[in-house]
């Protein structure tokens, strides 16, 4: 029982290390997130971003420490003292309840924007097809793509494949959306329509980690940002403290870098 007011977070890693053979890439990751909290992670490329992102869903796995979504442990579960990996049913099902957009949209490139929108809730969660449609339909129109239900990936622009991945994405009902540089693949004048469509979905009290070098969209859209550097998070705290009073010299030097 707690007696906190606090909401206990939907997202908790606790000392998270990860290695690739030799090489310690998550060197003890601490990071809450409360349902509802968009969370901006920044820091230099190498640092281990895209890793911790992945080890979230599970799609990789870590060598110690835990992670939490909600009251589960995500991809194992202790038994006695020790982390076993949970069966792959249960980890298909956590990982259905976590969305995730990529720099690169990875769209079906013989299926419509409709089509790959309802390819998950049709295939994955056997949702009727006529249902499935409406939704996406529904949702397509939510990120500005009301006109392009029948469109192919091709004869679509990165903007506009990055906002039906998004849609995609939410087709699934997620509870948490994990984003890795959205806009870093996109040309300069095509970022704002993408950024716009997650500044909406902010809005709406989905729980969101972005990992992004966008600092205008973490000063306007994070309630809170946390800096990585070497595998480990460096220091977090809302936009304010983190991107206009930086308290480590690692935060400055990238920012000073960025900005
Ligand atoms: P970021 O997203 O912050 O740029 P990454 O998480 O992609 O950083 O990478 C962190 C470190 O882990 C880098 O040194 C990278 O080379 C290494 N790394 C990432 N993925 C793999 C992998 N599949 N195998 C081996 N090394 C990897
Ligand atoms: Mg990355």
């Amino acid at each position: 029982m707690t007696t906190s007011t606090t909401p206990s977070p939907l997202v908790r890693a606790e000392a998270v290390h990860k290695y690739f053979g030799d090489h310690h890439v998550l060197k003890g990751v601490d990071l809450d997130i409360a349902p509802g909290e968009v969370l901006c992670l920044l820091g230099p490329s190498g640092s281990g971003k895209s890793t911790f992102l992945r080890c979230i869903n599970h799609l990789e796995t870590i060598h110690s420490g835990q992670i939490w979504l909600g009251d589960e442990t995500i991809g194992y579960r202790l038994q006695g003292t020790r982390l076993v990996e949970r069966p792959e049913r249960e980890i298909i099902r956590q990982r259905r309840s976590m969305g995730m957009v990529f720099q690169r949209f990875n769209l079906f490139p013989h299926r419509t924007a409709l089509e790959n929108v309802i390819e998950g809730p049709v295939q994955v969660k056997g949702e009727n097809s006529r249902s499935a449609k409406e939704r996406g339909t529904l949702l397509l129109e939510r990120v500005g793509l009301g006109d392009k239900l029948h469109a192919y990936p091709r004869q679509l622009s990165g903007g506009q494949q990055q906002r039906v991945a998004i849609a995609r994405a939410l087709a699934m009902e997620p509870e948490l959306m994990l984003f890795d540089e959205p806009t870093s693949a996109l040309d300069p004048e095509l970022v704002g329509e993408v950024l716009t469509v997650m500044k909406d979905l902010a809005a709406t009290g989905l729980t969101m980690i972005v990992v992004t070098h966008e600092i205008g969209f973490a000063r306007e859209v994070a309630d809170r940002v946390a800096f990585m550097d070497g595998g480990r998070i460096v220091e977090t705290g809302t936009p304010a403290e983190v991107l206009d009073a930086p308290r480590h010299d690692r935060t400055k030097a990238f920012l000073s870098r960025v900005l």
